[in-house]
């Protein structure tokens, strides 16, 4: 099955027992007949630089990054994309001739989600959290022509940390953001305390999930809104795939809202990785049976 010109990719991270991606890509990988192979490698904190190194040295195609090293991963790649270097994360490196070239692409994969249900344009969103994921969608977001950002999170300071970031970080690269068609210089970015969801969300078009809050096991934690607050307008997208819906998502449902599961974002994410690797356009809807497959097994 595997010879001496198999294609090796994985995905670094500690812990990374949790993740589906090696599913996802391999069966990317069997349906189009690539002989490539896709592991998942636990990487402590110590061993990043050696990792990257390593997989220089196996020449490996290409990594996924996962917590916690996608902003440290930063010191020990050769050069990256634009939108990595204004978000400082990266999620995905490519290897060739010897570099390692980072890029985010969870952003991408949420904005996409997101376009499959309205426009960004002229949209005002309210991101819930402030952490990795809330990051990476901030940036993406705020390029992507809305009008209003508003980061809700329950430590103020990285909310404010956030959107200072992003305000600071955008206005720093307007002269290369002007390539960017979509992107509206004037947008509003605030932040504030988790209480503010009501407020916010009342005049809100899409709010994003990016806590931790509801993520199995604990999928009977209080959402952070409730079917009351929310309203038919929303477009609601939690980034938490495990469970494919959320209780926020449910309650969303029951307000009327419009909703969308974390899975598309993964899956969106891991198909603009897989282009960034190969140059070819991912199969989606095997992606998406592979990563439905993967969280049956899991749930049993
Ligand atoms: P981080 O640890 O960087 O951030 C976690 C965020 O959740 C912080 O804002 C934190 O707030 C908040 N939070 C945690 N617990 C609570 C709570 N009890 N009440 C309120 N807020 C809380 O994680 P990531 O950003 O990397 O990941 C967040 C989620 O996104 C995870 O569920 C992950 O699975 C999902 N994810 C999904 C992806 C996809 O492709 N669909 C990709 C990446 C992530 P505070 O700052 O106060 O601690």
């Amino acid at each position: 099955m595997f010879n001496s010109k198999t294609i090796l990719m994985g995905l670094i991270g500690h812990p990374v027992e949790h993740s589906v991606s090696a599913q996802m890509h391999n069966a990317i990988y069997k349906s189009l007949g690539l002989n490539y192979v896709y592991l998942n490698f636990d990487v402590e904190k110590d061993y990043l630089k050696k990792a990257i190194n390593g997989a220089k040295a196996l020449n490996v195609l290409g990594f996924n990054v996962t917590i916690p090293h996608k902003t440290n991963v930063l010191n020990e790649l050769d050069e990256f994309d634009f939108m990595a270097n204004m978000i400082g994360a990266v999620n995905t490196i490519h290897f060739k001739d010897k570099i390692a070239k980072g890029y985010n692409t969870d952003g991408i994969g949420a904005i996409k989600a997101i376009k499959e249900k309205t426009s960004l344009k002229d949209k005002k969103v309210v991101i819930l959290g402030a952490g990795g994921a809330a990051r990476a969608i901030s940036f993406q977001t705020a390029i992507s022509g809305i009008s209003e950002l508003v980061i809700l999170n329950r430590s103020l300071n990285k909310a404010k940390s956030l959107s200072y970031d992003c305000e600071r970080i955008l206005k720093e690269n307007l002269e290369e953001l002007e390539n960017f068609k979509e992107f509206k210089p004037d947008i509003k970015i605030n932040y504030g305390e988790l209480d503010k969801i009501e407020e916010e969300i009342k005049d809100g078009d899409i709010l994003i999930n990016t806590t931790s809050v509801g993520l199995y096991p604990n999928v009977n934690q209080e959402p952070l809104a409730k079917a009351g607050i929310l309203h038919s307008d929303l477009i609601v997208n939690d980034v938490i795939y495990n469970p494919l819906e959320t209780r926020l998502l449910k309650e969303a449902k029951i307000a009327g809202a419009t909703t969308i599961s974390g899975v598309k974002m993964l899956i969106y994410q891991g198909a603009e990785s897989f282009k960034i690797w190969t140059g070819i356009d991912a199969p989606i809807s095997t992606m998406e049976q592979a990563v439905k497959d993967a969280m049956d097994k899991i749930m049993q």
